[in-house]
């Protein structure tokens, strides 16, 4: 009885084994001006030797899953985003007829899958089938991996009304305002120890520790006992004993009866406990009131805590404040704004009066840390700032990690700061920096507290999410109370005490934000990205006699990051011949000729040649001018 549900009819966008419409009219989406879409043999050949990229080859896909709504006793979990990696976090929660949803994130780009692409989106598709039962959501906190997604996907289930608190409601609504287009959320703002009813559901918040302001957990209650989202989250601590406040919150939680928890897997992979982030406020404070010269301070901008702390260290220290990099100024501005920073008008100076202070007393907030090429300590350190050049009595703070893929970047600014002759502290120096994600230490101790019936290790890639659930296991959890979800796992409980994974997911292929467009009809655009990416383009232009089918010349031929051209005349002589051949070929007999017809003809014939003889599929584009 507990069995997945058959599959809901395919939606028009599966294209089950439909068998192949006439190559002349598959024109894939592309404007008509730029010729017919390569087709035929170099897209097969491309199938194969392409692993299945963003929603696989259409013809492999099988319609979508969507499950039949939940029976009154099953409280149903479907993570959407978040736990396959680290961001777009995104969690439904089914219950009481109610759908609740908790966070919105994106993604950044991965360049693997989705070359060119801004950013990743997770798959709302469950929740716009079920638009009519969505009645909000809630966001933990202002980071964009959990609000990034407000802007594109709110319209797509019905814009229901967002809770939250205050810093992240101004966030939200800062960001908002790039998409003028999109309708103003209705936001809701809530406090932690606050519980509201949403629809059929009583939810509670409590406060979490993490690098932003007014960061939050959720408690959903059910009849079989709480779902409990943990948001982001560390603990603050002292030489591992948590908090007084947070031996209150956690304390507070505990009493209760609860029945999921869902928490925070980024740091998993790392035993014991983090650095608290009071220990790199006092360290930087120190830095900021000794140093003498110039301080130039490198940190994220969602390091927010940390740069509000900066702020007012240097303001104690009778500093001024120039900050470098969008992100930081539009985060002060929003943290005044909150009332969270409060300081004097004549503290932060633009970076063009830097001449008219004393070096002593000068700190330089910037971006960059992570050696992002156009940010600002990476145009300081080349020398190519307006306004601001190092010299030897610089002291540079690089207050950040290194983000797993930026080493190569991140190497590179710090060759360039050292040429420069500055002295560098940086966080394996120092303790300059700690994350905002709590260590196993924490999440095990926390995990305890809660003492859930259930527990779900969520937002991070497999390995922070195994790796979580090894170190709960480890500590006494039961291996069978740990669920594994993946993108677009159902999960039920059953009267509080069955589990019930359905084999089947729902629709969790991320949607891409590419410039202005979303959505899954990217995938066509993605894959001749990656086609070219890989093997490149064959350009072959030809100028035909329309009466007689016969070339006027020999055709022209262009390739872009497909063989060097000039090494590969004896290629490029047969291509000329074949394409000749198959062109007069075609068009013998035809009346009146149709170049259409004749063009995809010709990619099938040039892709299959060109693969044969060297092993790649680029894109092969013929241009036929009718003369
Ligand atoms: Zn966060």
């Amino acid at each position: 009885m507990n069995s997945a549900p058959a599959p809901a009819p395919a939606p028009s966008h599966a294209r089950p084994n439909v068998p192949r419409a006439p190559r002349r009219f598959e024109r894939g989406g592309r404007p008509i001006s730029h010729g017919p879409r390569p087709g035929g043999a170099s897209r097969r050949i491309q199938r194969i030797l392409r692993r299945p990229g963003i929603g696989g080859p259409r013809a492999e896909r099988v319609a979508d899953y969507y499950p039949e709504l939940p029976a009154e006793n099953v409280v149903r979990i479907v993570p959407l985003g978040g736990v396959e990696e680290v961001g777009r976090n995104m969690v439904a929660v089914d219950v009481n007829g109610d759908i609740i949803v908790m966070d919105a994130g994106f993604h950044f780009k991965e360049e693997e899958d989705a070359p060119g692409a801004d950013y990743s989106l997770p798959n709302t598709s469950y929740l716009e089938k079920n638009r009519e039962r969505v009645r909000a959501v809630i966001i933990t906190h202002g980071h964009l991996d959990h609000i990034g997604g407000i802007p594109f996907l709110m319209a797509r289930f019905g814009n229901p009304p967002i809770y939250t608190r205050n810093l992240t409601s101004i966030m939200i609504q800062r960001r908002q305002e790039e998409y003028p287009d999109v309708p103003k959320p209705e936001i809701v703002i809530v406090e932690p120890g606050q519980s509201v009813t949403i629809s059929h559901t009583k939810v509670k918040f409590f406060p979490v520790t993490h690098s932003i302001p007014d960061s939050m957990g959720v408690s959903l209650m059910t009849p079989y006992g709480n779902v409990v989202l943990s948001g982001d989250l560390k603990l603050d601590h002292e030489d591992g004993i948590p908090s007084e406040h947070e031996v209150k919150t956690w304390g507070e939680l505990a009493k209760d009866k609860n029945l999921f928890f869902i928490a925070d897997s980024t740091n998993a992979e790392r035993d014991g406990f983090s650095i608290p982030e009071k220990r790199v406020q006092q360290t930087l404070d120190e830095i900021i009131k000794t140093v003498s010269g110039r301080l130039i301070i490198g940190t994220f901008a969602s390091q927010f805590e940390r740069m509000m702390h900066i702020i007012e260290s240097a303001e104690k220290y009778g500093k001024k404040i120039v900050t470098e990099g969008r992100s930081i100024k539009n985060n002060i501005e929003i943290a005044e704004r909150a009332g969270l920073l409060k300081i004097d008008k004549s503290t932060i100076i633009p970076a063009q009066d830097i001449s008219n202070y004393p070096p002593d007393k000068l700190v330089i907030l910037c971006t960059g840390a992570q050696g992002e090429e156009f940010a600002a300590l990476m145009r300081i350190a080349t020398k190519q700032h307006k306004y601001i050049q190092f010299n030897e009595r610089d002291t540079v703070v690089l207050s950040s990690s290194v983000i797993p893929g930026n080493e190569v970047s991140v190497q590179k600014l710090k060759d360039n700061l050292y040429r420069n002759k500055v002295t560098i502290i940086h966080y394996r120096s120092s303790d300059v920096h700690s994350t905002g994600h709590g260590n196993t230490g924490e999440l095990v101790w926390i995990n305890k507290q809660v003492n859930a019936k259930f527990f779900m290790p969520g937002y991070g890639y497999y390995s922070m999410t195994a790796s979580h659930a090894k170190a709960v296991e480890q500590s006494g959890r039961s291996r069978e109370s740990i669920i594994m979800a993946d993108n677009g796992s159902v999960i039920d409980i059953i009267d509080g005490e069955t589990l019930n994974v359905h084999k089947q997911k729902v629709p969790s292929t991320p949607l891409i934000v590419d410039g202005f467009n979303i959505g899954n009809r990217q995938e066509v655009v993605m894959r001749d990205r990656q086609s070219l990416a890989k093997d490149g383009m064959f350009v072959i232009i030809a100028s035909v006699n329309i009466k007689t089918g016969k070339l006027r010349k020999s055709p022209d031929i262009i390739s872009r990051g497909f063989i060097y051209l000039r090494e590969s005349q004896n290629l490029l002589n047969e291509a000329r011949i074949l394409i000749k051949k198959t062109i007069e070929d075609t068009t013998r007999n035809m009346n009146p000729i149709d170049l259409d017809y004749v063009k995809n003809n010709l990619t099938d014939v040039m892709a299959g040649f060109l693969f044969a003889r060297t092993n790649k599929a680029p894109m092969v584009i013929p241009v036929l001018i009718g003369m």
